[in-house]
């Protein structure tokens, strides 16, 4: 049997598009069906997710390929639509943060990171988050919905938009990588993430391969089968701890799943080899998790699964109840987890100073609309 989204938390709502639906978002059967219904020939929903998810185009009168008539009625019943941008942050080592608000005005952030050889796209999946781990800011705020599958793969599309990467090129793309890795948890919003991805993949469109694609989880150890099975993508786990009583703490989705239980789902991940393996995300929290102890005991924990260890240097937020390990705490973890076989690169915080870095984001949102709050009480949710 399949696991539904096990605690689920608050279904989604919604969000108000108007009267007109937005077509991003629909699977290639639902646009077909969208068209049936106009009494148009299924067929054309390839023509219309060439322009949506190929051309970027989100202006019906543009698609040229479809007769005048047939625009005409699109342009009555359907938008192609993006997130709105509320605020644009480019941070000095050009990463760059948009705050995005939703149809209902809810907002969420995506972070776009360039590099030498690639361009990731840090993606939300949730606007905030149900989790509560300690060390990270998002999760200090309340979940407030899943996110559509339309918001999610208007993410991507906005930032196609901004890096102007329209029509979708084939190779040397500023876009050229996803992650799952911004606010929120994707496996408590499997089904809206897969159908995202599925759009995200597909060859006719905006065409990332799963090869391109991580997802990042706290460990919601039922779905990650699912994840494997229905999408593929590349699995990365927010472990942070080696031993139950520390992670119970620091990730307290680990007193339902805990340890033995993930590193099983990891060890049955489909699709798993040495081509693709697992990365274990591991931040780094100054006298908390950073013994050599501890590496020892996550090299024995990751026994027999082809993995990379990502040690991420803990990023402080106002309040924050933990401090980054020193760099030779740091060097020392690494070194001994390297000397076992297995990559540890230490990820090189970026876009630190926009407040874009992990486990940062939303924080800006929240102080502005707090401060909304301070001046129209009356607005307040
Ligand atoms: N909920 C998913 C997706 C979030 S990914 C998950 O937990 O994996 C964001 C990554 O940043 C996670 O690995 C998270 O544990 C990490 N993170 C959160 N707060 C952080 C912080 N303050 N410093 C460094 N990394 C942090």
């Amino acid at each position: 049997m399949t696991p539904s989204s096990p605690s689920a938390p608050t279904p989604a709502a919604a969000p108000n598009a108007g009267a007109r639906i937005d077509l991003v978002g629909l699977s290639r059967e639902a646009l077909g069906a969208e068209l049936a219904a106009l009494d148009e020939p299924r067929f054309r929903a390839n023509q219309l997710w060439h322009w949506i998810y190929h051309r970027g185009a989100t202006d019906f009168e543009r698609m040229t390929t479809l007769a005048k008539s047939l625009r005409a009625k699109l342009a009555e019943r359907y938008v192609v639509g993006r997130p709105a941008i509320r605020q644009d942050l480019k941070s000095v080592d050009a990463t760059r943060k948009w705050l995005l608000r939703l149809a209902d005005g809810h907002e969420i952030e995506s972070v776009h990171i360039p590099e030498d050889d690639r361009g990731t796209l840090c993606v939300s999946s949730q606007v905030g988050c149900t989790l509560t781990c300690r060390f990270c800011h998002t999760g200090t705020q309340t979940l407030v919905r899943n996110l559509t599958a339309g918001e999610i793969v208007g993410q991507v599309m906005l930032a196609r938009d901004v890096l102007g990467e329209w029509p979708s090129p084939q190779d040397e793309r500023l876009l050229s990588n996803v992650v799952l890795m911004g606010m929120g948890e994707p496996l408590y919003n499997f089904d809206a993430v897969a159908q995202a991805m599925k759009i995200v993949m597909d060859h006719a469109g905006i065409s990332i391969s799963r090869r391109r694609i991580t997802l990042s989880t706290a460990g919601v150890v039922p779905m990650i089968e699912r994840c494997g099975a229905e999408i593929g993508v590349n699995l990365a786990i927010s472990l942070h701890a080696v031993r139950d009583a520390l992670r119970d703490v620091l990730v307290p989705l680990n007193k339902k799943y805990p340890l033995a239980e993930l590193l099983a789902a990891c060890r049955a991940y489909p699709g798993l080899n040495n081509a693709r393996r697992i990365t274990f995300e591991y931040v780094m929290l100054k006298d908390i998790n950073d013994s050599p102890a501890d590496a020892r005991e996550l090299v024995r924990l990751l026994q027999g699964i082809p993995a990379k260890v990502n040690l991420i240097p803990f990023n402080a937020w106002p309040g924050a109840p933990y401090e980054c390990s020193t760099d030779a705490a740091i060097q020392r973890f690494g070194d001994i987890v390297n000397a076992a076989g297995y990559a540890s690169p230490v990820r090189t915080p970026r876009g630190r100073d926009i407040l874009a870095a992990c486990g940062q984001l939303k924080s800006a949102s929240q102080r502005a609309r707090r401060s909304a709050v301070v001046a129209a009480p009356a607005l307040t949710e």
